[in-house]
């Protein structure tokens, strides 16, 4: 069984940087679990898991900007202090949602400056080109529902 739009894919993988370090991997933990045209996964290792069966063993290399995105210089501000009224003790890495011509994305404090607050909305892996060693463990059709709602149900899927 091919995977295709409409097939639910099971698969182990390990996602690599340019510079050969790892940077996540599904290996100790349960397989990835998604749905294949439902934009669940970055479009270019979408692309690249076509026509693979389970068994299959390979690497997808993806560019930037098939990957999380390039980087976006517009997406690092600097915004005073008293923007984050409220918040008592910020510190770098932490995490809010901010409203810009993107729309509302999450942004991280990436450095803090006396009364100057820098923050970054791109993608923590925004920019890389990412490399992935995966390994198809299943695959099957997706149900009437998962096609509907545009993701998988059940085990490594949504449960609602
Ligand atoms: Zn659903």
């Amino acid at each position: 069984m091919q995977i295709t739009e409409r097939m639910v894919a099971s698969f182990h993988y390990t996602l690599t940087n340019d510079a050969g370090e790892v940077l996540d991997s599904s290996r100790g933990r349960e397989p990835l679990v998604y749905l294949h045209g439902g934009h669940n996964i970055v479009p270019g290792l979408e692309a690249q898991m076509a026509g693979h069966v389970a068994g299959d063993r390979f690497t997808a290399d993806v560019a930037a900007a098939e990957g999380y995105g390039d980087y976006i210089d517009e997406l690092v501000q600097v915004v005073p202090r008293k923007a984050f009224a409220g918040v008592d003790e910020l510190e770098v890495g932490m995490q809010f949602q901010a409203q810009t011509a993107h729309g509302t994305i999450p942004v991280v404090i990436t450095e803090i400056d006396g009364d100057e607050v820098t923050v970054d909305g791109n993608h923590p892996l925004a920019g890389e080109a990412l490399h992935f060693d995966i390994e198809i463990v299943d695959v099957r059709e997706a149900s009437v529902e998962e096609v509907l709602h545009g993701h998988v149900h059940g085990a490594g899927g949504h449960h609602h």
